[in-house]
């Protein structure tokens, strides 16, 4: 697709690279990960097999799926024996391995909650995503949205951006979709719909549905972001140790770290930058933490990321991924993996099953009866996952 990368593509053997680079901050002190991970080196062993054990299954599951598409989540993790990670609690599973408790929690908990705020109370599978952050890592140079960019024109389909579906109802034929564009309510048709947004967070009324639109609700992380420029850190926020400075990039430990996520800063001309992220409002903590500091951005979401608990605790049961016919959820990949990795996963399976039903359809051998296929397929959420389904839609042969 043309586009620049920091990356490179890596083959030949996994190899685990420890993300143990950084200082993690606990609430009273800042503690080197990098020294943590010498002093316990048994259990950078134990990690090391695991995340490439974990791999290992990952890539399973993308051989041994192919084009075939699932339409739950359970047939999903089938692909590679994955069910068993997302049903595992981090906190016992590592423990029982033998990995030592101090690195658990502050190493390992403030790495998982910089990548989608948890800690070692969250299932296994997210934490493994989270501990393999150091094996092929890289960026589009430009920003991602560079990449939704280039998604959107190599789709060549027309995307709707600031338009909020209200309702979508179900029809003989296929499905109307309302939807509240500039300022106005418009209808379109459509063959397939595709939800490419956490269901809960778009409100969206599903009307003439039988059986009825209605899927287990989940708990959300928030994330609140800022950009402050400041003179610097006011140290004693971070430590009473006056040998140590406080470095640009900070991790903050869960339950421990008042909310803090992680700080990132940079340079520019006279100023210094940082980014904060947060779990809770943070402008109070802002002004406790940094000299003479002025806040140029913030942006809140309410949707961050989900809670992660082990699937099968409280006998939980995953949203589906086919709402009715025809009507796809995405945001159910969110349960096990909320990284776009999981929404290209999930974009890919919308796409595969779509086709999948319209072959049937032309050949006569699906027996579902609801709608006839044409390109003209109705789709207005937007961003990351949409653009993705269409792409793939389009280059499935
Ligand atoms: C702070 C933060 C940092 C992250 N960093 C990374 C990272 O570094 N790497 C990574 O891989 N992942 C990261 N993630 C996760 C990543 O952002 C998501 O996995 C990805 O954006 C999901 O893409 P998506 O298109 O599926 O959904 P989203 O990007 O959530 O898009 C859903 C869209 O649907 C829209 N919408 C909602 N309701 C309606 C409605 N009724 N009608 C129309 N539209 C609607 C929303 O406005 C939104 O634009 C991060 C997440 C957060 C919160």
């Amino acid at each position: 697709m043309g586009l620049d990368r920091t990356d490179r593509d890596f083959d030949g053997e996994t190899k685990f690279v420890s993300p143990f680079t950084f200082t993690a901050w606990n609430g009273t002190h800042l503690i080197d990960t990098g020294e943590l991970a010498e002093a316990h080196e048994k259990s950078m062993d134990i990690l090391n097999n695991g995340t490439v054990d974990f791999y290992a299954r990952m890539e399973d599951n993308y051989n041994l799926s192919g084009n075939s598409s699932f339409s739950e989540m359970e047939g999903f993790l089938s692909y590679g024996d994955l069910e068993k990670w997302v049903n595992l609690e981090s906190r016992q599973y590592y423990t029982d391995l033998g990995v030592h408790l101090e690195l658990q929690d502050m190493a390992m908990s403030p790495l998982h909650n910089m990548v989608d705020f948890q800690g070692m109370e969250s299932h296994v599978f997210s934490t493994y995503i989270a501990q393999s952050i150091g094996i092929g890592k890289g960026q589009v140079v430009g920003g991602n949205m560079k990449l939704v960019e280039k998604l959107v024109e190599a789709s060549s389909t027309e995307v709707f951006l600031n338009s909020t579906v209200t309702t979508v109802e179900r029809l003989s034929n296929g499905f109307s979709v309302v939807y509240q564009r500039e300022n106005e309510q418009r209808e379109m048709y459509a063959d397939y719909v595709v939800i490419a947004a956490p269901l809960e967070a778009t409100d969206i009324n599903f009307q003439k549905f039988d059986p009825p639109v209605r899927q287990p609700a989940r708990d959300w992380h928030a994330a609140y972001i800022y950009v402050v420029a400041a003179e610097g850190y006011k140290r004693e926020y971070f430590t009473k140790d006056s040998s140590r400075n406080v470095p640009g990039f900070v991790l903050g430990v869960p339950g421990r770290a008042n909310g803090l996520r992680y700080i990132t800063s940079k340079s520019v001309r006279n100023f210094t930058y940082y980014t904060v992220r947060a779990t809770r409002n943070f402008t109070d903590d802002i002004k406790d933490m940094f000299i003479n500091p002025s806040v140029r951005y913030e942006q809140h979401w309410a949707f961050g990321h989900p809670v992660f608990e082990p699937h099968l605790a409280g006998g939980a049961t995953y949203q589906d991924v086919v709402l009715s016919p025809g009507l796809y959820n995405l945001g159910v990949m969110n349960d096990v993996m909320s990284q776009m990795e999981g929404s290209i996963i999930a974009a890919r399976n919308a796409a595969l099953s779509v086709r999948i039903h319209a072959l049937q359809r032309r050949d006569g051998s699906s027996d579902v009866d609801y709608f006839t296929w044409s390109p003209n397929i109705g789709l207005l959420i937007v961003l990351f996952s949409t653009v993705s389904f269409l792409y793939i839609l389009k280059n499935l042969n």
